[in-house]
Parts: structure tokens; C-alpha cells; sequence
């Protein structure tokens, strides 16, 4: 079963069998994407794949209690905050947020928490993740960030296959690229900047190298319109696929939590560069 936070009260979901009910957040900054792709791209997906993710889980299980948060449109986005539209936290205040909102929910007895990111900013990870460890360890509560537990865990992603099948070199398809324009063209059209995207040529930076020499922003590497990758070959299957796979692999991930099963490592690099190189504030 289904339910939709905003809109039960308090004593429907105090009827709720806590110990088995999964709580799924969707969270990701508003920020831009490029001149085709709207602000809310990243919070859209969000929820969406949290929305399609709960019908999934409903549909193997309809005595399943899931509870669907409003999605939380916030995160850490200084690597894109000198575009207007882009709406960034600093890391500390993130970290509070998501800390508040998890103490919230285990401190009423809900304490299987699934938070659905579609951001993959470090800054906005190590926030997340920093407050998921400090509410665990206080609560003894079972609380999961998606792409911490996929994308940087290392999984098997068929749409990154796909986009390489299309002659792309993934490494460079970072923001508001294939697969951000894919999937808004697949799931909502209507937003879809075609006129904007036909005019945009391929644009590859070696983020890593930016940040080497010192730059901190996608700007300054030399993004000027705010996308790195080709928009252009994102069309609507490959949106489908897209967010197919994120579906799945986020249905895998809450079944995980919510049976106890350990969940998969963010990859060892990964953990040190976030541990090592990446600042809060
Ligand atoms: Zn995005």
C-alpha cells in the first residue's frame, strides 16, 4: 500500500506497521541544466523514480506500507551556483536538513528510510551520507541514499552501455547531457527545449583536470551554456532505458533495506575522495 505523506493525516498514518514500512524521500537541488533542460530536472527524476519505484515495490507486495515523501527540492550544487536559477545549500546545512528529517521520521518509529538522489555533486553526497551515518549510529535505524548504493557502488548500468553502443565516451556525458536530456524527452516532453538542443555541439571537459588546475565551477572549465556531454544524443528511448534501469536497480536497493541484507559498498576510491578531498563548507 501506497501512501502519499501530503495528503493522509496523522492518525491514518499512525495505522501504519512501522516495523515493516519503507519511507522514501526524494532529494536534489533545483539547479541548472543547459538551455534545453528545465531547473528542476534533477528533483523531477527524483521523484518520479521514487513514485515508480514505490508502484513497483506495491505491486510484488501490496501489504507493503510505503510512505511517499513530498520531494525535498534541496542540495549542494557550488559547482553550477554561477548560473542564475541554481539553488545551492552549503554542506553543513544539507547534512542538518537531512539529519532533522531522518531523526523525525525514526523519532515517530519509521526507521527504514530510502533517500532517493538524483544529484551526483560530491559535496551533496558527503552531506548525505554524513547525515545518514550520524542518525544510524544514534538510532540503530536502517537509512540508504540511492546513488551512493549504485552508480558510485560500482553497478552494472545499462543505459551507460547504451550510450556508449551510441559511439558516446560516458566519462564526459557529466551534466544536463544524453541521459538527463533522454530522460526528460522520454518523461516529459512538454519541458523539452528541442529548439535550444538542436543548436548545442558536443562539449567535453575533463572535470577532474578542471578541478586539478584549480577551477571550481563548471563555467570556469569552460561550460558556458551549463551542460558537459551531448544532449543531442539523448532521444527518447534511451530515456526510457534510463530510467528503467534507475528503477530497478532502486527497487533492488529498498528490497535490501527493508529484508536487512547488507547493501552494496560505495567503491574504495570513491570513499577516499569523498573522505579526503571533499570539504562541507
Ligand atoms: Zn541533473
Amino acid at each position: 500500500m501506497i501512501v502519499n505523506l501530503e495528503t493522509i493525516t496523522w492518525t491514518e498514518l499512525d495505522t501504519l506497521d512501522r516495523s515493516r514500512a519503507l519511507v522514501m524521500i526524494p532529494l536534489s537541488p533545483i539547479e541548472e541544466h543547459g538551455p534545453h533542460l528545465p531547473l528542476g530536472t534533477d528533483i523531477i527524476a527524483a521523484a518520479d523514480i521514487a513514485a515508480q519505484t514505490a508502484a513497483r515495490l506495491d505491486a510484488m507486495d501490496p501489504s507493503l506500507p510505503i510512505v511517499l515523501s513530498p520531494a525535498l527540492p534541496l542540495g549542494c550544487a557550488a559547482i553550477t551556483a554561477d548560473f542564475p536559477g541554481t539553488l545551492s545549500l552549503r554542506g553543513t546545512t544539507l547534512k542538518n536538513v537531512v539529519v532533522d528529517v531522518c531523526r523525525s521520521w525514526v523519532g515517530h518509529g519509521f526507521d527504514h528510510l530510502l533517500i532517493v538522489n538524483h544529484h551526483m555533486d560530491p559535496v551533496h553526497m558527503k552531506a548525505i551520507l554524513s547525515a545518514i551515518r550520524t542518525v544510524e549510529d544514534e538510532s540503530g535505524g536502517r537509512i540508504a541514499e540511492t546513488l551512493s548504493r549504485t552508480v558510485y557502488a560500482g553497478a552494472e548500468n545499462a543505459a551507460i552501455s547504451r550510450g556508449q553502443s551510441l559511439g558516446l565516451d560516458m566519462r564526459y556525458e557529466i551534466h544536463a547531457d544524453a541521459k538527463e536530456a533522454a530522460y526528460i524527452r522520454y518523461r516529459r516532453p512538454e519541458l523539452f527545449r528541442a529548439d535550444a538542443a538542436a543548436r548545442l555541439t558536443p562539449v567535453r571537459i575533463d572535470v577532474q583536470k578542471g578541478m586539478r588546475d584549480g577551477y571550481t565551477t563548471f563555467k570556469q572549465m569552460g561550460a558556458m551554456l551549463g551542460y558537459l556531454g551531448s544532449p543531442q544524443a539523448g532521444d527518447a528511448e534511451y530515456g526510457k532505458l534510463y530510467l528503467e534501469v534507475a528503477v530497478r536497480q532502486t527497487v533492488e536497493l529498498a528490497m535490501k533495506l527493508l529484508n536487512g541484507e547488507t547493501l552494496p559498498p560505495i567503491l574504495p576510491k570513491i570513499e577516499a575522495f569523498l573522505d579526503k578531498q571533499v570539504r562541507l563548507d
